[in-house]
């Protein structure tokens, strides 16, 4: 005891209420084949666990510049403001439309899915005139639907999901870019579950704004999302008249952080970007034309397996996504029931429908690190073995 100091008693009560035993962490290991997260690679999981070091540390500034880098080549783009923002893909959206939407801008959102209609609503909280035109979910825009939807809208900005994880569409890109040129608009693109995993050239395609996260073709844990804004784009918001109205995504602020001023906004999530870059150099290291090819190989493999086996894909092939997969829950078959036994009895996670699609599919995410043979044939052989027992009048079910 020390001489001079009060008795312990003399302090206040600890309240212990709450105080009780908690056992440490416990989860398990599942195989996540549904629309995200996606697994994350062991060495992905090895950085993250790293020490942190400070956030201006000059190693720790070196590493931001390489990730930026590595984001550049798998976006394939020159664009100068290209970060991870602090967050989810959401949060990477919502920068966007932050940072280019003023009160009163016109934003054309092309629907055909879920994510669509949440562009459409962020637009609208940073007091767009927000404009939507619409496809069923499981179709995708022509270039002739979105040339006359400009004409008619003359939009400051077009934003559309390029791979549309509500209903495994991809987009198609080629021309809308220059249609966006000629009608004088922006081009936002929702890059979120085709980065990394399905061809992406945002130069060559001339998109103004993308964004993406980092929990599916990236194979790292939920946390930061991938943003990049071209000139066009910066050109917009240097000439805001007023502040972006969202401190924490205004990218001129984090701008003076991931450029060359390393001024401080807010403490960097540092492990996640540990994290990030181990999934950007692993991505840099097979190849973006490898992982494309592979991601396609194992998707075409799914495909043709759960065809042979009687089951229909939801999306025309020549739309597919090899990221995401949409398979029609057969009419005799409780969808929900089959799902929760793969989890509960295979550890394995396979999405439902959400929206229009509710209860109708399956979604099936082959990405990043879980595009491969092993998993394929693995969810294959539990559709042709356990399926049969989810159908109705199967007395196996109950
Ligand atoms: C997952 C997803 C998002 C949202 O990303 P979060 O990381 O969940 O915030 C946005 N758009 C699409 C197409 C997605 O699949």
């Amino acid at each position: 005891m020390v001489s001079g100091l009060p008795m312990t008693h003399s302090l206040p009560q600890i309240d212990s209420r709450h105080r009780r035993s908690v056992e440490p962490i416990s989860t398990p290991d599942r195989l996540l084949l549904g629309p995200g997260p996606s697994n994350a690679h062991p060495t992905v999981l090895s950085a993250l666990a790293r020490t942190p070091i400070g956030h201006l540390d000059p190693l720790y500034v070196d590493l931001m510049g390489e990730v930026q880098e590595l984001l550049r080549y798998a976006w394939q783009t020159d664009n100068r403001l290209t970060l991870p923002m602090s967050g989810t893909g959401s949060a990477a959206m919502e920068a966007t439309l932050a940072n280019t939407v003023e009160p009163g801008d016109r934003v054309l959102v092309a629907v055909k899915g879920y994510f669509g209609n949440r562009l459409a609503d962020m637009a609208g909280r940073y007091r767009a005139d927000v404009r939507v035109i619409e496809k069923p979910w499981g179709e995708a825009f022509t270039l002739d639907e979105l040339d006359s939807a400009l004409q008619h809208h003359k939009p400051a900005i077009l934003a559309m999901v390029h791979a549309e994880t509500s209903t495994g569409v991809c987009q198609p890109m080629e021309g809308v870019g220059d249609l966006c040129r000629k009608h004088d608009c922006l081009l936002l693109l929702d890059t979120v579950t085709s980065l990394g995993g399905v061809p992406l050239y945002l130069d060559e395609w001339k998109v103004d704004m993308a964004y993406s996260c980092s929990q599916k073709g990236l194979s790292c844990p939920p946390g930061l999302g991938p943003f990049t804004m071209g000139p066009r784009a910066e050109a917009k918001l240097a000439a805001r008249k007023d502040k972006v109205p969202n401190w924490y995504l205004d990218v001129s602020l984090l701008n003076q952080y991931w450029g060359s001023d390393r001024v401080y906004h807010h403490t960097a999530p540092v492990n996640m970007n540990f994290g990030m870059r181990e999934a950007l150099r692993l991505l840099a290291d097979e190849g973006l034309d490898n992982a494309w090819s592979r991601h396609r190989c194992n998707a075409e493999a799914l495909w043709k397996g759960l065809e042979s086996l009687g089951l229909e894909m939801h999306v025309p092939e020549a739309l597919r996504l090899p990221t995401l997969t949409t398979v029609r829950i057969p009419d005799d078959v409780d969808g929900k029931a089959f799902s929760s036994y793969l989890l509960n009895t295979h550890g394995i996670e396979v999405g439902g429908g959400l929206g229009a699609l509710a209860g109708k599919i399956w979604r099936v995410g082959l990405m990043g690190y879980n595009s491969t043979p092993e998993n394929v044939n693995r969810l294959l052989n539990l559709f042709e073995t356990e399926l049969p027992r989810f159908r109705e009048g199967s007395c196996v079910a109950a």
